[in-house]
């Protein structure tokens, strides 16, 4: 174990999501029934449309479509920004279930991952970084140890004593309107540099998949000003930019 990096896999998402949120919309405002709709959004491209749903901020039938993704190399720091999105859904890597105590095979630490503003301060931080952690490991292994080696009743106590650098993983499902709402907050440039590249990376594979909806997907200074007022990181042509090129495939 020990350091560990950001890893990305979108899992599963709807067939056609566009085609669904398309569906959904078209049978708010039509006569017609359901297979000749159907037949319909398969004959001609609802791109258009899409795009007069979002200017519209019709956003319901994008609830239709959803992503699951399986994440990995994240801290447990992430873990309790990210769960604070309601509408989404989680599995979690448990830390009663999975014991860290196998991980101290000599010298062997928890998987952990390590801040690149401490990673730049050169190799002696990340020396220091990890011997913090190789700590860690040693106290979780001696209350493991002293709880009695229980499994998950004592794995549940021992892992008070692992801090937040502590690597998870999780399988998370969001659906469209979600995710939009997700990308306005966490690509932001005042978010966290963690979620804002979990976020960048989530960003990057579901417009891969569904080119209209995700588009315009970023952060709110990307549609308009900024709204952080004084907070403002002040980089807004920078961001537009870079938002420009992340997989932007129409
Ligand atoms: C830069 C930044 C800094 C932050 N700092 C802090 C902090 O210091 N402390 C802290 O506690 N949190 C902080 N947060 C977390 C933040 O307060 C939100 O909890 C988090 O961003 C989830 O946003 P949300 O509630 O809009 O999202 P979701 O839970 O995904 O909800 C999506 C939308 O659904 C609607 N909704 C969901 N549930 C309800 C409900 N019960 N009632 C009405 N409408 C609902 C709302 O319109 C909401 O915007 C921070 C977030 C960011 C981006």
């Amino acid at each position: 174990m020990g350091v560990k990096k950001l890893k990305v896999i979108l899992l599963r998402h709807t067939p056609n999501p566009q085609g669904v949120v398309a569906m959904g919309a078209k049978l708010c405002y039509s006569a017609a029934g359901i297979t000749d709709l159907e037949e319909d959004i398969m004959a001609k491209s609802q791109n258009a449309f899409l795009e007069r749903l979002m200017e519209m901020g019709h956003l319901t039938p994008f609830e239709h479509a959803s992503f699951t993704f399986g994440i990995e190399g994240v801290s447990r720091s992430l873990l309790a920004q990210i769960t604070r999105h309601r509408i989404a859904s989680f599995s979690v890597k448990s830390q009663r279930y999975v014991s860290a105590a196998g991980a101290n095979q000599e010298g062997n630490v928890f998987g952990y991952i390590i801040p690149p503003r401490i990673a730049a301060l050169g190799p002696e931080a990340i020396k220091e970084f990890a011997s913090q952690m190789a700590q860690m490991q040693k106290w979780y292994d001696g209350w493991v140890e002293k709880l009695g080696n229980y499994g998950e009743s004592a794995n549940e106590d021992a892992r008070f004593v692992l801090p937040n650098a502590a690597e998870t993983k999780m399988v998370v499902t969001m659906n469209a309107r979600e995710l939009l709402h997700f990308f306005n907050l966490r690509c932001c440039h005042r978010a966290q540099w963690e979620i804002r590249a979990l976020a960048e990376e989530m960003l990057r594979l579901v417009r891969m998949i569904a080119p209209v909806i995700f588009r315009d997907a970023g952060p709110r200074c990307l549609r308009g000003p900024c709204p952080e007022g004084k907070k403002s990181c002040g980089r807004l042509n920078e961001v537009r930019e870079r938002y420009k090129h992340i997989s932007r495939t129409t």
